[in-house]
């Protein structure tokens, strides 16, 4: 989860270091300075579990080890849960004290000519948000399993995977060394590196003077590696195009289209991994485009151009930050115009998204309460169901996605089509990313906003960023020639919303008072089993497809600690907002000029620089 900003080799140091360590190997082989190695082994596919063998060096005496409580996601997830025994040993084989000072932390004595620490961890979190082991594959996201030296976390480090099953073949973007090792250049870099282990299919193809590695593990049945390098080949060209840059030699593309339920995308420096369920790329192969484009542009925008407020990681409590709304919610918007620009997504469609992604916002009566900065601060409730209610929460993807739009048209306005989100980003780029400085925040965004547009946009972040004023929809899209006409229409009413944590249950997070639902006794809390006779989506409304007022529904829940039971009533109805952006009545030439600069996500004067 941590950027490092060099897309070249190890410094020369470092190098030299590791070629002499890698003549050690083994318990006699410690190495008398540099950096940590690991050795997992896979010795146990079948339980989940991992041998995890950390070899420290030299150094002082007493050493602390960390467990990082969270990676991925912004969630506490205590991976220490997993964890169990722990033990060390000396370069002679001899016992060594540990010490556990935490949940996550422990301490070993007596460590001053290195040691050896041991311990084994169950693994069992499948998706690009866990790390797992399984008969079938094994995937990491290493800080889930892989504790740090606490005075040793910014020096390189080498780690190799040993008992793999014959067959396995190892991918990663960390730099392979001989004899099956990969080395990083900090703990940082190292978990920032997903790794793949299996019998995947592989395919790399060169764009834009960069090189890039796709690795598939599914059902070869399930997806065509020629459809996607075509489509990857298309997102990276326009992707670069768009940010003027390539800040990397190599990137690796991640896939896995499972079966089961869950899914989404995890950004990296150098890599992405994506789960997509083999049925919804089947049905919906856009959504692969649209994920690969917004993981893709996070290379930049979170990993590169980072907030101040998650640097450094602290990987043992919450990280705070304010600026979620623009690292996630406007990497959507750069991926929407991202598509447009490669020709995978055309005009219609992307006015339609947008007026989708407008309704969505004004049916969360949490907007009126809860800002942008806010939700980006609350992220890490949202694995918590009661905090999902549309009343209590917005989502600042959602909302993120709809201020760097409205960013860009306020932008375009106040420098007369000179500047677009795209001068936006390329500023932040230059001024933070490639100075190796993080950004402060929404004030970062604000001063690369004003510095490209020479203009005060600070009412911009007063109301709709720091703030929950409502935003002005048609005064933004006016500048582009379109407005927002409003609808109402008729539609199914289960009496429920319902959504899930990444990998949890389904959990009911609004019953709507005095309806059918209600009546039958659905709660706030209850996990949602089966609706009728399914297995129920990514959120309610998956579930309840094709369902018209009148409709019968059989939901099968458990409440609280009560054992399973099943409620039945009848779908209500209820008046559903609806938005279309349409042409206004008379475009003019300028409106029309700004529109065109707008879906090619460019300035309408090309600056001679
Ligand atoms: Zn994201």
């Amino acid at each position: 989860m941590s950027p490092f900003r060099t897309s070249g080799s190890a410094p020369r140091h470092i190098r030299a270091a590791q070629i002499l360590l890698a003549l050690f190997s083994g318990m006699a082989g410690i190495p008398a300075c540099a950096s940590t190695s690991y050795t997992l082994s896979l010795a146990n596919p079948e339980k989940h579990l991992v041998q995890v063998q950390i070899l420290l060096s030299e150094g002082s005496p007493e050493r602390e080890l960390q467990l990082p409580v969270w990676n991925a996601l912004y969630q506490v997830r205590d991976f220490a849960q997993y964890v169990n025994s722990v033990g060390a040993k000396d370069r002679a084989g001899q016992p060594l004290p540990v010490r556990q000072l935490n949940p996550s932390r422990w301490q070993i004595s007596g460590a001053e000519r290195g040691a050896v620490v041991e311990y084994e961890i169950f693994v069992d979190s499948p998706g690009p948000f866990g790390a797992e082991v399984s008969m079938h594959h094994a995937f990491f996201n290493l800080a889930q399993v892989l504790m740090y030296p606490v005075d040793g976390r910014n020096e390189a480090m080498r780690v190799r995977f040993n008992l793999i099953p014959k067959e396995w073949r190892v991918a990663t973007p960390l730099n392979p060394l001989p004899e099956g090792e990969f080395e990083a250049e900090s703990y940082d870099q190292l978990v920032d590196s997903p790794v793949e282990i299996g019998t995947f299919q592989e395919a790399d193809f060169e764009e834009g003077g960069g090189h890039f590695r796709v690795v598939v593990d599914a059902d070869p049945g399930d997806y065509s590696m020629e459809t996607i390098t075509t489509m990857l080949h298309k997102i990276v060209g326009s992707a670069m195009s768009w940010m003027d840059d390539r800040p990397f030699q190599s990137y690796m593309f991640l896939y896995h289209f499972p079966h089961g339920p869950g899914g989404g995308g995890m950004e990296h420096s150098y890599s992405t991994a994506i789960a997509l369920n083999a049925d919804t790329l089947a049905g919906f192969p856009e959504m692969l485009t649209s994920v690969t484009a917004h993981e893709f542009f996070h290379l930049w925008n979170v990993k590169r151009i980072r907030p101040q407020t998650l640097e450094p990681v602290d990987y043992t409590k919450e990280n705070y930050t304010r600026a979620l709304w623009f690292s996630e919610g406007c990497t959507s918007t750069a991926a929407d115009l991202i598509q447009l620009r490669a020709g995978v997504l055309d005009e219609r469609g992307f006015e339609r998204a947008l007026s989708s992604a407008i309704a969505e916002l004004e049916q969360r009566p949490g907007h009126a309460r809860q800002s942008a900065e806010e939700s980006s601060l609350d992220a890490w409730l949202e694995g918590y169901a009661y905090y999902r209610n549309p009343d209590r929460s917005i989502s600042y993807y959602n909302k993120g996605e709809l201020l760097g739009i409205m960013l860009d048209l306020a932008v375009r306005e106040a420098s007369h089509g000179q500047a677009s989100l795209r001068e936006v980003f390329q500023w932040m780029n230059q001024n933070y990313a490639k100075k190796g400085k993080y950004f402060p925040d929404s004030n970062g965004v604000r001063d690369a906003a004003e510095a490209v547009s020479q203009a005060n946009l600070g009412w911009f972040f007063e109301k709709y960023v720091a703030g929950t004023e409502e935003i002005p929809w048609n005064i933004f899209f006016k500048g582009v020639g379109l407005h927002l006409v409003e609808g109402k229409s008729t539609v199914a009413d289960a009496g429920f919303a319902a959504s899930r944590n990444f990998d949890g249950l389904m959990r009911v997070t609004a019953v709507t008072a005095g309806g059918e639902a209600e009546k039958a006794g659905l709660q706030v809390g209850d996990s949602i089993l089966e609706i009728n006779g399914r297995a129920p989506g990514q959120d309610s409304s998956q579930g309840l497809g094709g369902l018209r007022p009148g409709d019968p529904l059989a939901v099968k829940l458990r409440s609280g600690r009560s054992t399973e039971r099943e409620l039945k009533w009848k779908a209500g109805k209820r008046e559903e907002v609806s938005y279309e952006l349409q042409d206004n009545e008379t475009i003019t030439a300028e409106q029309r000029i700004r529109r065109a600069a707008w879906l090619r996500g460019e300035a309408e004067v090309s600056k001679t620089n």
